[in-house]
């Protein structure tokens, strides 16, 4: 058999089959599909499967995707343009948002407009944007698609000269014509762009905030760590669009795990003395509060004393070998 072109376009690509009825059909039994375009949902039918594939984003490479199609018969925007019915795709962002969320979470990718990416390119967005930026992520995402298009196309060019000078493949391809290799910016899906990663990151911390609130809220400790970080504080403003924090206190324990993370009006502590009572009463469940690292020890220790009692230990902290750095990116994660 001649190389043909598609096989090494999209070599050892995984294909998804979506079809909620036939892959959840407990779940499935309890929904009713909504019309994305008119918002009914009497005449909804199933209606085969799409034409051709879709092309799902991942890290370095693609996938392909086959999804089930529905029809809103007399659909009422579809009469409205003189046709009878209104086909759409089981993977219409609007249609995926009517599945119980246990089923979003177990679908292997995401939908955003036109785009559907995998779900290991954007725990590769939310990981990496702990410790670098956006665009650096962009750029090793743009790299490592090119890299793989190139490897891809180097297969097919070794495999077509194969055919064309080997004396014996030769005489059976005669007239072999080898079709051209799509460049890379002809592939149906490009890497996707800063703006995207922006808006998948937000939405991917947005979809965690509960599951980090509810860790947050089981965690405990004996030695704790606080500071105010400044920069974060910008990114807060009241409805009106004017900024009215200047920082945010956070509290971390041995584990460097973050405790606690409150908008502040003031460096002072006496401002946060009631949530830190609060604190100090979710703390004692797991004990008592035996030591405190703190950037102003002198400043704080009255105001611990107060809240903790007189036989919690007040310490400078040193920077050099802070457990207080990663609490910058943590406090960036909870409230971007
Ligand atoms: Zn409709």
């Amino acid at each position: 058999m001649p190389p043909v072109m598609e096989h090494f376009l999209f070599p050892s690509t995984d294909v998804y089959v979506m079809c909620i009825h036939t892959h959840f059909p407990d779940y499935a039994a309890n929904i009713e599909i909504v019309c994305p375009v008119c918002g009914q949902k009497e005449g909804i039918q199933l209606n085969g499967w799409s034409n051709g594939f879709r092309a799902c984003i991942g890290k370095s490479s693609l996938f392909l995707m086959k999804s089930r199609r529905l029809l809103h018969y007399h659909c009422p925007i579809a009469l409205a343009n003189n046709k009878t019915s209104t086909s759409f795709s089981s993977i219409h962002p609007k249609v995926v948002m009517q599945y119980p969320p246990i089923v979003q979470e177990m679908l292997p990718f995401r939908v955003l407009n036109k785009l559907v990416i995998h779900r290991q390119l954007i725990q590769e967005i939310r990981e990496g944007k702990m410790s670098g930026s956006i665009s650096s992520i962009q750029r090793t995402h743009a790299s490592l698609m090119q890299t793989q298009y190139m490897q891809n196309f180097k297969h097919y060019l070794l495999a077509v000269k194969r055919v064309k000078t080997h004396p014996s493949l030769r005489h059976f391809m005669g007239n072999y014509r080898p079709k051209p290799f799509p460049s890379f910016d002809q592939l149906p899906v490009k890497p996707i762009s800063t703006t995207t990663m922006t808006k998948l990151y937000k939405d991917e911390v947005r979809r965690l905030l509960p599951l980090i609130h509810g860790y947050t809220g089981l965690l405990t400790g004996e030695v704790l760590k606080w500071d105010h970080t400044f920069w974060v504080a910008r990114l807060m403003t009241d409805a009106n669009g004017v900024g009215s924090k200047t920082c945010v206190f956070s509290v971390m324990n041995e584990y460097g795990e973050v405790l606690a993370s409150y908008f502040c009006e003031s460096k002072s502590l006496n401002e946060l003395r009631k949530e830190v009572q609060m604190l100090k009463v979710r703390l004692l469940q797991g004990g008592q509060v035996k030591l405190i690292y703190t950037d102003n020890p002198g400043g704080d220790l009255t105001f611990i004393h107060s809240v903790f009692g007189q036989n919690t230990i007040v310490k400078r902290d040193n920077p050099k070998t802070s457990i207080m750095y990663p609490t910058c990116h943590l406090v960036h994660l909870v409230w971007l």
